[in-house]
């Protein structure tokens, strides 16, 4: 069963959660497997795309935020594009668009940073956005602060942690075709955001970034987390090996329904406006050489179909054809 749990360690600015996904994680590389003309993940992308929905899994369950987190990678080597999307239920899904071959032994730079121009994007994007309203997006390089390539996930979330959030954040990642799983423990910030004292209290806790020693301390001990005990390794078993000296507080776990959970937000819907989108000239020229429109959604295999009667529904419904938009999800 997928599992989150949260944790604080007691008396000090330190807090924790550990993400274990199984079966969201197994219906997202089953529904690839079985939906997707392209057939399942070479195996460096199978585990790429499990850190990656492990880490949104993380950063969703730490900043309670009321909308979608969206964790993507534009690469500019064989894997084009990884998506892990998370809502606030904790309902989850992911897709990477693949071109070109990938060898079996691939690294994140080989995968998606070959001409060093690969990019990691967080977006937020709330649940009740206003019409016009942009979502927030921060956008990281896949280097680090000598310019060298990262190979690690983790370590380019790192970064983007420090940098938009001024916190001392450790990830642990991994995944295989059963497991998706993350540890993140994080510096908290200092209390007090009141007007005046905000400013103090922002540059003190920026004075705190990499010399706070409770931090330093359970972050050495989080490092030492291997790839094989935090996917085989059930979540008492980790806390008590790598806490054991340290006070834990845990926090009740979410799993079931109020768990991570494979879920897909497409619709016929959706696929209609993405259709109203393309404009009626374009759509008639798709239903004169096919005799109808078919979209696949690349997260859950959904097919939508629309023959000549749905379509000439589409654009009778709106009357002129709205701004452009190629967006399916
Ligand atoms: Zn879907």
């Amino acid at each position: 069963m997928s599992e989150i749990h949260k944790f604080l360690f007691e008396g000090l600015p330190v807090r924790g959660v550990l993400v274990r996904l199984t079966d969201a994680w197994t219906e997202i590389l089953g529904r690839r497997a079985s939906a997707s003309k392209a057939g399942a993940y070479p195996l460096p992308v199978q585990n790429l795309l499990g850190e990656m929905v492990a880490a949104a899994t993380l950063m969703q369950a730490n900043i309670k935020f009321n909308g979608a987190l969206i964790l993507q990678i534009f690469g500019d080597g064989p894997v084009k594009l990884a998506v892990a999307e998370v809502q606030p239920d904790f309902g989850l899904r992911a897709t990477a668009t693949l071109i070109g071959d990938i060898a079996p032994q691939a690294s994140l730079s080989e995968l998606v940073n070959v001409g060093n121009e690969g990019k990691c994007a967080i977006t937020l994007d709330p649940k009740s956005r206003l019409p016009g309203q942009q979502p927030y997006q921060g956008v990281v390089p896949l280097f680090g602060d000598q310019r060298e390539k990262l190979d690690k996930l983790s370590e380019v979330l790192e970064h983007y942690m420090l940098q938009s959030e001024q916190l001392d954040t450790t990830l642990v990642l991994a995944a295989d075709d059963k497991v998706a799983a993350g540890l993140l423990i994080q510096r908290l910030p200092l209390e007090g955001t009141g007007n005046l004292e905000g400013s103090r209290v922002s540059q003190r806790n920026e004075d705190e970034i990499g010399v706070n020693e409770d931090y330093k301390r359970i972050a050495m001990l989080a490092s030492s987390l291997k790839r094989e005990e935090l996917l085989t390794l059930d979540v008492d078993t980790i806390l008590r090996r790598l806490f054991w000296e340290e006070s834990v507080i845990r926090f009740e776990p979410l799993s079931g329904a109020d768990g991570p959970h494979f879920s897909c937000t497409c619709g016929r819907e959706r696929v209609s406006r993405m259709i109203q989108g393309l404009g009626e000239p374009e759509a008639h020229s798709i239903l004169a050489e096919r005799g109808e429109i078919e979209v696949g959604c690349d997260f859950c295999g959904a097919q939508y179909h629309f023959d000549p009667i749905d379509v000439a529904q589409i654009f009778r419904k709106t009357g002129d054809v709205p701004p452009a938009s190629s967006a399916v999800q």
